[in-house]
């Protein structure tokens, strides 16, 4: 079982969370017209073995979203923050 850290509510059962995708990703501008972009922005995604950056929500507590940062070959949580900080 995961334990994820909310800055808000403080440590979770990762039950409590729901997980929103890959937070590396960076969504093209609204009005790009470049199909490619929007194309990898949508579907391509890395399938990483280590250190990896990921949305949650706190669906079942604050429901404020969150970055955090998961080892995907051992799911060891390294950071959580908010996303509003994050993207910042
Ligand atoms: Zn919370």
């Amino acid at each position: 079982m995961l334990r994820i850290e909310c800055p808000y509510c403080g440590p979770r059962d990762h039950d409590e969370f729901r997980y929103g995708g890959d937070a590396s990703v960076i969504r093209p501008v609204h009005d790009d017209a470049d199909f490619e972009a929007w194309y990898r922005y949508v579907f391509v995604r890395e399938n990483p073995a280590g250190p990896h950056r990921e949305y949650w929500q706190h669906v079942m507590g604050c429901r404020q979203w969150l970055v955090v940062g998961r080892d995907t070959r051992n799911h060891e949580i390294s950071f959580a923050r908010s996303a509003r900080e994050a993207r910042a």
